[in-house]
């Protein structure tokens, strides 16, 4: 067993850090404030690499392994979770859905443009009445011939707004169940396609999320992914996967909050002493970096099962699990150590607090996520 990183893993963790600190961090306050989050970043993103982590160079991408992405994950999430979610969902979910399933024709056609930057795209499978239970997809595609008629409603859709590509999760027949489901490739500007206005969030409001709506939107037949009815399947491998992605974003969050606090704990002088010099201080130190050197050990071993080609799905997780977990209780320590200074925006930890949440959510909930432990640990 080997716990150091590669010189290579080093050069990329630290290029994803330069990354953050340079282009991120200025102007990170003023993108949350106004919930934006700028083409030029996603384009300087796509430039180094990190919209197509580990897509094959043959299709663009940068051929490289889950753990570099998880490090890259953890870098720009330390930062601004906004862009992080938009990475994680570009390679995760859209570029990894599309080179694991998608034939030649859909590969070449789209997966290139995703993940060079030259655009983005989303994964939609959430609906109003279908969240944590996928599988009551009210979205419908009725096949007619050579084409399928696209009809329904998708909430809470990251990119929803600024992207080109969609894999859109749709009932194709209900009485076959979780196998009567089918995935699509759907292009912006569908006849029929409409993006609702953007979400007002509590964290990650740099991010772009909104409800999608489908009329009689005409799909090709060339572009479903796979086999008839392999839609819902589709949808939980590649969440398995997106799920490092969450973990590693949730990672960066709670480190992210963690480095901030030690730091602050250093200067900020009570009692004729630094504040780390407290032991109830130092303590809330010593847990929180022993909690995220936990988190960090399930995120790398669940990404290594990716490499490797284990199962990762009990990895994944118990990597978001977990991760999550110690992202939203340390955030909220940070914010402690910081005394006042933490409930104001100019010291970060206020909103990496309200962007930890959202990795307890998204990507399957924290009881969702037991759910697929347990169930693992009894077919065992
Ligand atoms: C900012 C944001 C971005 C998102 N991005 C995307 C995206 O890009 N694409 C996409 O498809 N979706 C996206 N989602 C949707 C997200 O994945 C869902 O919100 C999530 O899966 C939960 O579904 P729900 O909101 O319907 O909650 P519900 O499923 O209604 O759950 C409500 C509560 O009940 C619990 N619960 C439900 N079933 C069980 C059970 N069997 N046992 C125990 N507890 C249970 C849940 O854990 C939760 O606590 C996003 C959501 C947000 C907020």
């Amino acid at each position: 067993m080997d716990f150091n990183l590669t010189e290579e893993h080093l050069m990329i963790r630290d290029a994803a850090r330069d990354f953050a600190q340079t282009e991120l961090l200025p102007g990170v306050i003023e993108r949350d404030n106004a919930q934006t989050f700028p083409d030029e970043l996603v384009r300087k993103m796509g430039e180094l690499g990190f919209l197509g982590i580990m897509v094959d160079p043959k299709y663009g991408g940068s051929g490289m392994d889950a753990i570099s992405y998880v490090l890259i994950m953890e870098e720009l999430s330390k930062i601004d979770a906004s862009a992080s979610v938009m990475v994680s969902v570009n390679n995760s979910l859209v570029c990894y859905g599309l080179e694991a399933y998608g034939n030649e024709a859909q590969k070449e056609k789209y997966l290139t443009k995703l993940a060079t930057g030259e655009c983005i795209g989303a994964f939609c499978l959430s609906e109003p009445e279908a969240g944590s239970d996928a599988t009551s997809q009210r979205t419908t595609a009725i096949d007619k011939g050579d084409h399928y008629v696209l009809n329904g409603t998708k909430n809470w859709i990251t990119n929803g707004g600024r992207a080109e590509i969609y894999l859109v999760i749709a009932q194709t027949d209900k009485h076959k169940g979780s196998h009567g489901i089918n995935a699509f490739i759907i292009e912006k500007g569908m006849p029929g396609f409409d993006i609702g206005p953007k979400e007002d969030k509590l964290g990650i409001r740099g991010s772009d999320t909104h409800t999608l709506q489908f009329n009689d939107v005409k799909v090709p037949k060339e572009n479903r992914i796979g086999d008839d009815g392999f839609g819902f399947r589709f949808a939980m491998k590649t969440l398995s996967g997106g799920r490092i992605g969450i973990a590693a974003q949730a990672l960066g969050i709670a480190a992210g909050a963690y480095e901030l606090a030690l730091k602050y704990s250093k200067e900020r002088k009570a009692f004729g002493t630094e504040i780390c010099n407290h032991q109830a201080i130092a303590f809330k130190l010593a847990d929180m970096h022993t909690e995220i050197e936990a988190a960090r050990m399930l995120v790398m071993k669940a990404a290594w099962d990716k490499d490797q080609g284990n199962n990762y799905d009990m990895s994944s997780a118990m990597a978001k699990l977990y991760a999550s977990k110690v992202a939203m209780e340390h955030t909220v320590e940070a914010v402690q150590i910081h005394g006042g200074n933490g409930f104001v925006k100019e010291y970060h930890v206020e909103r990496l607090m309200r962007d930890a949440k959202i990795t307890q959510i998204y990507e399957g909930t924290s009881e969702i996520q037991k759910i697929v432990i347990s169930r693992g640990l009894i077919k065992e």
